[in-house]
Order: structure tokens, then C-alpha cells, then sequence
């Protein structure tokens, strides 16, 4: 995506593409500011201005600014980065000589074994009078040994290749690393941003947009997760996997009743809404449907698994409410009472302490940058 499609940060994107147009792109840079916010669909409108056959010369950027040089977006090198980040993002992992990423493995760290392959393939020059972009997503998960192993590639990348350093936080990062990569910082979206984000890409209609805005925190991702539908969806999944867990069974039943928190959601599209089939599990999810807006897959599937987990917070605090006798005004999922006391003999009192536990350590672990699926089947045997 070009840069003048992208949403926000119109200052950033302007320093980014004058430094392009003059040749003066520092060869390392620290791509810094909250999830979904467009950090990696910057990267990749770098990669594309970088290798565009055809770029635009001074674009109109909002609020006055300009972009010096802009990719055309339609040429055979833009189409082949954009599909390669699709690729990526569907985790089919194609890699591509002008744009490569490296984001956390399962257990969301980036190891030093990694990053050697990547520092290795980039030492080979890329195809006559291309650039190469590196993007590391999620850089807060270097291990710090895989750091170190940077440190040289940082100081004095390959000719043609330039490296996108990406990272919601600063403070798991070296300050050897720090010091090399110049910093561009993403402020958060402005509500009306990413309503307007929610509206266009994923087809929202505008009162549902503005208030899953107004939740956002500014970021596309979690907008995605706390729309009205999604909070729906996450009480149901919750509730399932609370219902199939309290019957115990084998392990591997279990890991199957706990894997339902995975389920990516499909998108609320105006036609599925339609149909009568809004937000329910299977298809392109919700995470495809952000694709656009800069969101990788693994990070909108964490802030979905999130929304579950508070949801199924909700309902345990509901689920002692019930067994306490208090008012039933106190609960929070009042609709939900009569399925609440079936449940309630399952999650007695310590059960449920232990529950509560379990779920805020989840919780926990998922900031932390734990994969959805390590955490998922950890519950399996914790609820
Ligand atoms: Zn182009």
C-alpha cells in the first residue's frame, strides 16, 4: 500500500519518503508505537517506493504534508511486494528477494538462529537495481543473543538492503541496538481514524464503527477485537469452552474444547450481516479483513484470544455471583443466568479461584507475546 493510502502519521510517512527520494533512508530504523496502529504497512510502503517501477513523484499527504516520492502501487514490483506480504500474512511465509520478515515463533521469541539464516541471505546482493527490505515484526522478542547477532548487519547493512526494525515497546531492546536504529514513532490512531479504518476496510456500518473506535485505544487490531459483534462472539466462545472444560474428559479432548478460543472470527461484513451470519467462526478472518490496514494475522488472533479471555473472566465472576446467592442484579451476563446455574456445580468455590487464576495468568502470557496456542492449551488443563 502506497503511502498515500495509508492512515495517520502523515508526518512520518513524509520524513520517510523525502529521505527515499534524496537516497538518504538511514540503512537501519526502529519502527516504534502500539499494535495496529500501521507500522508494518509502512514497511511495506518503504519496500514498494523502494523497488516501484514507476513512482509517483510529489503526492498530497492529509493535513498539508507531501510524500516526495510515492510507489505507483499497480507496477509488476509493487504487486509482487503486496502479494508477498498477503503470503506472509496468511503465514505462507513466501520469501521474497525485495521484502522479507521475520516475526516470533510459536513461542513468541525471535532466537538467534533466525536471525543468523536472515544476516546469512542478506549478505547475498539483490537482483540488479533492486532494494531489499528486512522487516523485523515484533522486535521486542529478540532473544538477546539474536540481537547481538544483529548488531554488525544494523551498523553496516548489505549494499541495497535496508532494515525495518518493528516494536511496540523499546525497553526489551539492547541499547546497542537502540543506538543504531534512528527511531520513527506511531502515535496512536484518532478515534475518527480508526472508525473511518472500520467503516471502509471491514465494512462496519458507522454507529458500530464509532463505537468499537471509541474502545480502540487508537489501534486497528483491538477495535477489530472489542466491536460490539466481536464482544458477542468472545462471550459465546468463552462460555463454550468454560461448558466443555467443566466435564473434564481426556487430554486431548480438552486441548480440542480449549483450541475454540483460536477460532479467527469472520469479518462483519455488511453481506454476511445480510445473511444472518455475522460473526461467526470459520473463512477469512477478522485478521485478513485488517490485512490492508497494516495488521499482521498473529497479532489481531492475540487481541481476539484476548477479548475471550475477559470475557471468560466476566463469566466467572458471574458464575460466583450465582453460587453466592447475591442479587442477580450483580451479574454481568444476565441474559445468560440459567446456563450460569447449569454451570455452577462445576466451578465450585476453590475451582473457580483456581479458574480466575488461570485466566489472569493467560492473560498475562499473551502480553508477554506467549503464542495464542501455547496459552490455549496451558488453559486446556488449568480451567
Ligand atoms: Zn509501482
Amino acid at each position: 500500500m502506497p503511502f498515500r493510502d495509508i492512515v495517520g502519521h502523515a508526518p512520518v510517512l513524509a520524513l520517510v519518503s523525502r529521505a527515499i527520494a534524496r537516497g538518504t533512508l538511514p540503512p537501519s530504523l526502529l519502527l516504534v508505537g502500539p499494535d495496529g496502529v500501521g507500522k508494518r504497512t509502512t514497511a511495506v510502503a518503504v519496500a514498494q517506493a523502494l523497488n516501484c517501477e514507476t513512482p509517483i513523484r510529489d503526492v498530497a499527504l492529509p493535513h498539508g504534508h507531501r510524500a516526495e516520492i510515492d510507489a505507483c502501487g499497480t507496477c509488476g514490483a509493487c504487486r509482487r511486494i503486496a502479494r508477498g506480504e498477503e503470503r506472509l500474512r496468511a503465514g505462507e511465509g513466501a520469501a521474497l528477494d525485495t521484502f522479507r520478515v521475520l516475526a516470533p515463533d510459536e513461542k513468541g521469541s525471535i532466537k538467534v538462529d533466525p536471525v543468523r539464516d536472515l544476516v546469512a541471505a542478506a549478505g547475498f546482493r539483490p537482483l540488479d537495481g533492486q532494494r531489499r527490505v528486512i522487516v523485523i515484526d515484533g522486535a521486542e522478542a529478540l532473544e538477546t543473543g539474536a540481537q547481538n547477532a544483529l548488531l554488525k548487519t544494523l551498523e553496516e547493512p548489505p549494499p541495497g538492503t535496508v532494515l525495518l526494525l518493528i516494536a511496540a515497546r523499546v525497553d526489551a531492546l539492547l541499547a546497542t541496538v537502540r543506538s543504531r536504529c534512528p527511531e520513527l514513532r506511531f502515535a496512536p490512531l484518532a478515534e475518527r481514524e480508526v472508525a473511518g479504518l472500520l467503516a471502509a476496510r471491514c465494512g462496519l456500518d458507522p454507529a458500530e464503527a464509532n463505537a468499537a473506535a471509541g474502545v480502540s485505544g487508537g489501534s486497528l487490531t483491538v477495535a477489530l477485537a472489542r466491536r460490539p459483534g466481536a464482544v458477542a462472539d468472545a462471550r459465546e466462545i468463552a462460555h463454550d469452552v468454560l461448558a466443555g472444560l467443566a466435564r473434564g474428559g481426556p487430554d486431548d479432548v480438552r486441548l480440542d474444547v480449549a483450541s475454540r478460543l483460536l477460532v479467527r472470527a469472520a469479518p462483519r461484513t455488511m453481506a454476511a450481516r445480510g445473511r444472518g451470519a455475522a460473526g461467526k467462526a470459520g473463512g477469512r478472518g477478522a485478521a485478513a479483513a485488517a490485512g490492508g490496514a497494516g495488521r499482521k494475522g498473529a497479532q489481531a488472533d492475540r487481541q481476539q484470544v484476548a477479548a475471550r479471555l475477559d470475557a471468560m473472566a466476566s463469566l466467572l465472576r458471574d458464575l460466583q455471583v450465582v453460587g453466592s446467592g447475591a442479587d442477580r442484579r450483580w451479574l454481568a451476563n444476565a441474559d445468560l443466568e440459567a446456563s450460569l446455574t447449569a454451570l455452577r456445580s462445576a466451578y465450585d468455590g476453590p475451582r473457580i479461584g483456581r479458574a480466575f487464576e488461570a485466566v489472569d495468568r493467560a492473560r498475562i502470557a499473551l502480553d508477554r507475546n506467549v503464542s495464542p496456542k501455547a496459552v490455549a492449551a496451558w488453559l486446556a488443563f488449568n480451567l
